[in-house]
């Protein structure tokens, strides 16, 4: 998905206001915001997960209110800190940037940063 980084900035900081007493879900917020800026494979679906490749795991995550990779299981962070991990931080960030997004379509300076989307590669004859 394209990502606007000016309103990504603003989204992560209102989700860090209202997460400032979770330590935990700060850090999840921060990590999540990173990879927003730095991971191209991120998709919204239509049913409202997220489905999310990690470059550094290479594993594909689908976020909706729970975290669970491809085999099923939650991440390390999702089983070891109450369920707070960044993939759900992901999904709620995509969620309020883009709530944040329709209101603020019509500003004149909407879309001037926009994330590069990855280039198409051929993988087993499919475009990806
Ligand atoms: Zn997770």
């Amino acid at each position: 998905m394209q990502i606007n980084l000016i309103q990504l900035e603003r989204t992560v900081a209102e989700a860090k206001a209202k997460a400032a007493n979770h330590p935990a879900w700060v850090r999840a917020i921060e990590r999540a915001a990173q990879v927003l800026r730095e991971n191209p494979y991120i998709e919204l679906l239509e049913n409202g997960d997220v489905l999310f490749l990690s470059a550094t795991s290479n594993t594909l995550y689908q976020i909706n209110g729970k975290c669970a990779a491809e085999n099923g299981q939650p991440c390390k962070g999702y089983t070891y800190n109450n369920g707070v991990c960044y993939h759900r931080a992901i999904k709620q960030l995509i969620v309020r940037y883009l709530e944040a997004e329709t209101v603020t379509q019509d500003s004149p300076n909407a879309g001037i940063l926009i994330k590069p989307q990855p280039k198409e590669v051929r993988v087993g004859g499919w475009m990806v």
